[in-house]
């Protein structure tokens, strides 16, 4: 298993839509609906949510700062 799919990425069918609300331009990126909420982005109830390179982008920035905040947390 590689970084990317332990993290719930996959691969996305071809004229996929992003899920975020108010979106709908082309996905590049499937992920776990749970994972993609956590990061604050607004998706629908189904297990996987699509994502354009856009919100991709920012559910990345996001996480990264999650971590971030717990690396934090646990050294403090
Ligand atoms: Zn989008």
């Amino acid at each position: 298993m590689n970084k990317l799919e332990a993290l719930g990425v996959g691969r996305i069918d071809k004229g996929a839509k992003c899920s975020v609300s108010g979106c709908g331009r082309e996905a590049v990126r499937s992920l776990s609906a749970e994972k993609v909420k956590t990061a604050g982005l607004k998706v629908g109830n189904e297990k996987r949510a699509y994502l354009c390179k856009e919100h991709y982008k920012e559910f990345k920035k996001k996480t990264k700062k999650d971590k971030q905040i717990e690396k934090w947390r646990y050294s403090a």
